[in-house]
Formats: structure tokens, sequence, C-alpha cells
């Protein structure tokens, strides 16, 4: 069977054919990319024709940062995204803790203690999970709070001190007052997932196609645990995944951990914390470091040469401007006797950017995984300590494009919002959810930002040859859209519906 899909706006992503009016899609791959006329004479014996009416077809989004593995438990944890109260976590905690079976953590994600007006304490969550261990965890994924039973089953008592690269917070009597910062965090965030991977296929079938609905069609999840890639070979083996999932891998320590243990393939490197990023500012004249570095640029020299060495790719988490250096300096050192390295690895996040820091990406040629998502979900407002230091740029991805780096979009999600759309909205107003516009000048086009999250995106995750762009021979993964993001006005970008998902071919949505 082949479908030709006419008469509408191609956006190709393809710079030899930028913008098209049909194209033809047999086996699962693209065979014609042209004008309607063109693609109507491919008909064959067995053969569909699809008028689209003058709507856009773009290719599907790549979502090369993306942790799958636990956003696709969402339906079951309590959510705590919304929670506008330390009362409505325990809610959503106490009703998911009702539907948690025996043998599990209850499992809470997402909560903001800007919105809460603080972190909850062990004694809150005790309150509404007393006979289990519970775990709550932030928004940012790089900080968490226990009940008192989690904070046994982890190990984590009065006379425990702070790990290296994390911090058990305690009250005036040094008790430990629930919340974990970091590697600190890892015994219990480990623990907490133990049972529920068992059900990882179930979950992961129903996520893969709310993904899809999202007009996602290939994402790498970036903190894989040599568990979870067990568990991943068996969500294929039974066919459950219905996007393309890359795996990022870490170490079965904890994400923050390093990565000695890790399964084979595309290595994930924690450089700084998340929301304690390891930051340089200037205060009054004078620089104060803040945060969590993981590593030094010596340390991350030898485990990037080390990982090129067994031929493995290296995603280097990096946040903080200082967190960034260290990342920069190490891989300036590495390709000195490694030149082929540079394409053996990127920085993702790189939030907190200098002109300086910026010219050294360029320089290097390395790709950088940006979220611009978090831009609508929180505005792009820096906290007090950072705004002091005028040298530092939240999300510069305007600067970063005019000095040449290469820039790839991704959500992040469950810290991010997932939707591809949001996040190509947010690069272009620069706009949150409640109106706030943070650092306008930073703005991209909509054309910057649908490739960043296309073309862009495949070739940072290393998935170009076959996606990203609509082109004869790449996979035929693309999304109809309900109108064209380049056309439309800026405040409607976020509004844009995907009204139809092809995976290989395949129409997934509307199933
Ligand atoms: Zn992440």
């Amino acid at each position: 069977m082949i479908h030709l899909l006419v008469n509408a706006t191609v956006l190709t992503m393809d710079a030899s054919l930028p913008v098209a009016q049909a194209l033809a899609v047999k086996d699962g791959r693209i065979v014609e990319v042209g004008g309607t006329d063109e693609v109507l004479w491919l008909r064959e014996d067995d053969y569909e024709v699809i008028d689209l009416e003058g709507r856009t077809v773009v290719p599907g989004f790549v979502d090369p940062h993306n942790h799958f593995s636990i956003g696709a438990f969402e339906t079951l944890w309590a959510d705590c995204r919304g929670a506008r109260s330390v009362a409505d976590v325990q809610r959503a905690l106490a009703a998911a803790a009702r539907e948690t079976p025996a043998g599990a953590w209850v499992r809470g994600v997402g909560y903001d203690h800007h919105v809460l007006g603080g972190h909850p304490t062990r004694g809150d969550l005790d309150a509404a999970v007393p006979d289990r261990p519970a775990l709550v965890m932030h928004f940012s994924h790089h900080q968490c709070v226990g009940n008192s039973r989690a904070l046994a089953e982890a190990g984590v008592a009065r006379a425990t001190p702070d790990p290296p690269g994390g911090e058990i917070a305690r009250d005036k009597s040094g008790e430990p007052t629930g919340l974990l910062f970091e590697r600190a965090m890892s015994r219990a965030e480990t623990a907490s997932r133990e049972a529920w991977e068992a059900r990882f296929t179930e979950v992961a079938r129903a996520a893969s196609r709310r993904y899809a609905a999202l007009g996602i069609t290939a994402i790498q999840d970036a903190a894989v645990t040599p568990a979870m890639a067990r568990r991943y070979a068996d969500a294929r083996a039974a066919g459950a995944l219905a996007i393309e999932v890359g795996e990022v891998m870490v170490g079965a320590r904890g994400w923050f951990e390093r990565p000695d243990d890790a399964a084979p393939g595309r290595l994930k490197i924690f450089v700084d914390g998340g929301y304690r990023c390891a930051m340089r500012v200037l205060r009054d004249g004078a620089p104060r470091t803040s945060g969590f570095l993981f590593y030094t640029r010596e340390e991350l020299t030898a485990l990037l040469r080390a990982a090129w060495r067994a031929d493995r790719n290296v995603v280097c988490h990096a946040i903080g401007n200082l967190g960034i250096e260290t990342a920069v300096g190490a891989i300036e050192d590495a390709v000195r006797t490694m030149p082929e390295g540079r394409a053996r690895v990127r920085i993702d996040h790189a939030i907190f950017l200098t002109a300086e820091l910026i010219a050294r990406i360029a320089d290097l040629g390395v790709w950088v995984v940006a979220q611009p998502s978090f831009l609508w979900d929180r505005g792009g407002a820096p906290t007090p300590d950072r705004a002091t230091d005028e040298a530092i740029r939240v999300r510069p991805f305007a600067s970063a494009l005019r000095a040449g780096v290469s820039q790839a979009f991704s959500s992040d999600y469950p810290c991010g919002s997932n939707a591809p759309l949001l996040g190509i909205a947010a690069a272009v107003t620069r706009t949150s959810r409640e109106g706030r516009v943070a650092a306008p000048e930073e703005a991209l086009s909509a054309s910057a930002a649908l490739e960043a999250y296309t073309l862009g995106a495949a070739r940072a995750a290393g998935i170009d040859a076959v996606a990203g762009s609509l082109e004869s021979g790449k996979r035929a993964d693309l999304l109809v859209l309900s109108s064209n993001p380049l056309e439309c006005p800026a405040t409607q970008l976020a509004s844009i519906q995907v009204l139809e998902t092809w995976i290989k071919g395949v129409r997934l949505n509307p199933p």
C-alpha cells in the first residue's frame, strides 16, 4: 500500500526543498516529496490518497532528553505538579497510597517548593502515609522528601553524614527533616522505584501512545539504570513502545553517582547538580561559588577519554555556569588527544551561560540540548542569588544561535512539560503560562525553534539518517497540524493541535 498525502503545506526541514505540497509513504518510509500532481503519479494497484485540504505537515518531534522511564508511571504515582499547598501533596499521597500495591513505595512527583511556600517535611508525609515508605519528588528530580519509613529504609538517620555531592537537610536539633539533596537521595530514590519497575511494559504501552498524541515520534531516555535497561528490553520484545526510544545509561547506585556500572551504550554523566547546580557568581564584586559540582575538570576529562576508548557516546548534564565551564574545559582537554571525541559528546541543559562559554561551545562544535518548556512552566526568572551577576544569561537561545552553537530542544519531561509545541511556543515568546516574559531578546523565530525540535534534535540524538526531516528514504514519522507554526501568530503557537501522528508510515493518532 502506498499512501499519498496531498494538498498540504509540508515543512520538510530539508534545505534543498523547504516547503512541498505532498509526500508519498510506502513500507514505513517516505518515497517522494514534491508537488501534489507529481505525488499523485505514484498511484499503484493498492493506494490511498489523503487530501489534507491545505493543512500543515511537519516531521515528528524528536525529544533527545526525556525521562520516559519515570514519566511513564505518572498515572500510577501521586501527581503533585499542580499542588498549591502541603495539604494538596498530603491528599495526593494518601490517595496514591490506597492504590499502591503492598511492597511498593508510595511515590509522588513534581511538587514545587516555591508554590507550596517551602518543602514538605517527613512529618507532613508521615501524617499522610504513616505505615509504609513514601517519597515525593521535587519537579527538578534533584531533591526529594521521604517520610520516616523511607528515611529508615534508605539508611538516613541523625548520625548519617552528608555524602560527597549531596546534603541531608536537618532541623536545628540535627534531625533529618526528610528533604534530601542530589546524591543524598540516591538510595531512597532508587528503592522507591524498584517494585514499580516490574510494571514498566504495561505503563510504557500507554505512555508511548500519549507521547505520540503530542507529536513525539522519537526520544532518548536521559537516565536508564541497568535494571531499567533490562525492562526496556522486555518492553521492546513485547512490542509495547509505540515510539522510538533510545537509552542513555546511568549506574545502578543512583543517577548522580559515578556511572561505573552503567549498561553498554550511550553514557550519561551528571557534571553538576540540578536545582542546586554549580554556580560561580560575582556578588558585590567578589566571586562566590554555590551548588554541587560532582567532578573536577581533570576527573571529567579522564571519564570522557575512557568512554570514548570504550566506543561510547557521552551526554554531559551541566546546568550552572561552573558546571558548564567544567564540562567545556574537560571536553577541550579530552579532544586534544582524541579529536574524534567532538562528535561523541554533547552538553544537556546549559542553562546559565556567559558570552565566553557560548563562544567556547561554538568553537568545540558540540551539540547543546536545551529545554525551552521550562520558560512556559515557571517563567525564566532566575533566583535572586543568580540575578546579581549581569554576565550570566538564562537560557540565551538567540545568543547561542547567533554565535553558531548547534542547539537542539527537548523537554526533560516530567521535569518540564512534555508537549513539544509548548516548548516551541516558549522559545518563540519567552512567555510563561502566567504571562511572565523572560529575556525577550533571547527569543527564536518559529522556524528556528521548529528545527531545533525536529532536525536539530535528531542530529543531537544521532538519528538524523532516519528521522528529523521529511526526505525520500527517511522514516515516515510525520505530523498533521491544525495550523502552520511558521505563519500563525506567536501567541497561538501553544494552542496548535496535533491532528495526526504517523510513525514508520502508520497513523497512530487518532487511533
Ligand atoms: Zn533530565
